[in-house]
């Protein structure tokens, strides 16, 4: 009888993307998940918005010119891009292709456009997308967190309702309701999907062979 036991040797790190409209809880939930899983690499992009206060050069993004950026771009340095509330954010494609092939799981934190092309290139992956329980509670979340004036609140309402719209094909679907209850469901994906045979190489091997 033909041997079918499969010869994967080395471990592919597991993709996970997590998306949601603004406001929803990504960054909350994102947070709890790099605390439990601190071994998760995080995808650091690129982006031409300015630094916030407390954010660091090369640890929260890698802050660009436009110019830098759009140069960059052209170059094919970035596995996707997009244009977000006025400014460009895009993941660098060498970074997380050497991280996965080293076996260690990447977590991205994009927005809808983005996840959609990085999923042409990279479909295997868990895309997930987040929601929030109703529209009047994420206009509650947004003006509860004080970061944004009246514009920009109503253009992240706006851009919501599109991007829920858009989130058919994600491959799970997170509503943050109850932060608890939608912390376990995303640590639930995140941890069936290290479960795929492509993420435990050998195992059927030390099995077979005692
Ligand atoms: P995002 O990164 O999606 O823009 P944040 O993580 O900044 O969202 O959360 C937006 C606001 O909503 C924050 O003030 C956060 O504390 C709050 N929040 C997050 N999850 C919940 C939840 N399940 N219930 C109530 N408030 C929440
Ligand atoms: P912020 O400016 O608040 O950090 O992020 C704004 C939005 O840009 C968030 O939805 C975030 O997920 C998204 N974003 C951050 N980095 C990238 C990236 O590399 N590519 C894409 N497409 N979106 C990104």
């Amino acid at each position: 009888m033909p041997d079918t036991t499969p010869t994967i040797t080395a471990r592919s790190g597991v993709l996970l993307v997590v998306c949601a409209p603004s406001g929803t809880g990504k960054t909350t939930l994102i947070q709890r998940l790099r605390d439990e899983f601190p071994n998760f690499a995080y995808s650091i992009s690129c982006t031409t918005r300015a630094p916030r206060g407390h954010e660091t050069d090369g640890k929260d993004y890698h802050f660009l010119s436009v110019e830098e950026f759009l140069r960059r771009r052209e170059a094919g340095f970035f596995a996707e891009w997009a244009n977000v509330h006025g400014n460009y954010y895009g993941t660098p494609l060498a970074p997380v292709l050497e991280t996965l092939k080293a076996g260690q799981d990447v977590l991205f934190d994009i927005d809808v456009q983005g996840a959609a092309q990085l999923h042409l290139s990279l479909p295997r992956g868990q895309y997930v997308f987040l929601l929030p329980p109703s529209l009047s509670e994420l206009e509650r979340r947004l003006r509860g967190r004080g970061t944004d004036d009246e514009a920009s609140i109503a253009r992240r309402l706006s851009n919501a309702a599109s991007e829920i719209r858009q989130a058919h094909w994600f491959d799970a679907w997170i509503v943050n309701d109850n932060l608890d209850k939608a912390y376990d469901e995303l640590r639930a994906v995140y941890l069936a999907s290290t479960l795929h045979p492509a993420h435990r190489p050998g195992l059927a091997n030390t099995i077979l062979e005692g």
